[in-house]
């Protein structure tokens, strides 16, 4: 589909709020599994999702935005979890920085796709400049998780490894 220069921008605004706040909570999550290094990630990474929306929000400026009734952006729930509990406190560093990444790569991949289907010049340059955004967050996700630790399958079956 192609986006109107308002449509686009609603969309982004609304994907980088979604962001914040998965991001602020995943920081908090990591908090409470004393691991701090993960945690600064995640901070970091929402404070970005927060200037990220502002500067769409500086680019908004006069144009008036129209009103999203539901758009299907938001951020998936890790597989192996049910809506309720999207945010178990159980989740492990490795698991939360997997289900970063997925969200990060399904932005990366609407933007493309905004992108190539654009008729509008200014969407496509500004998805286009969004994209390479998002991977760059696929990027920096894809290094952490390299170095870190990934739980055994039967990791949630075995209460005893959680130690
Ligand atoms: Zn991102």
């Amino acid at each position: 589909m192609s986006y109107s220069l308002p449509e686009f921008l609603a969309h982004a605004i609304a994907m980088e709020e979604e962001a914040a706040e998965r991001y602020l909570e995943l920081a908090d999550m990591m908090e409470a599994h004393r691991n701090d290094d993960v945690s600064a990630l995640f901070r970091d990474m929402h404070r970005f999702s927060l200037m990220h929306r502002d500067a769409i929000r500086a680019r908004v400026g006069a144009i008036e935005l129209p009103q999203l009734k539901s758009w299907e952006y938001r951020w998936r729930t890790p597989p192996e979890m049910g809506d309720e509990d999207a945010f178990d406190t159980q989740l492990d560093a490795y698991h939360a920085l997997s289900y970063a990444r997925e969200n990060e790569t399904r932005a990366m991949q609407y933007y493309r796709t905004v992108a190539e289907d654009a008729s509008d010049a200014e969407v496509k340059r500004l998805a286009g400049e969004f994209a390479a955004e998002e991977e760059e967050h696929v990027a920096a996700l894809d290094k952490w998780l390299e170095r870190t630790h990934r739980p055994s399958e039967t990791w949630a079956q075995d209460p005893a490894q959680r130690a």
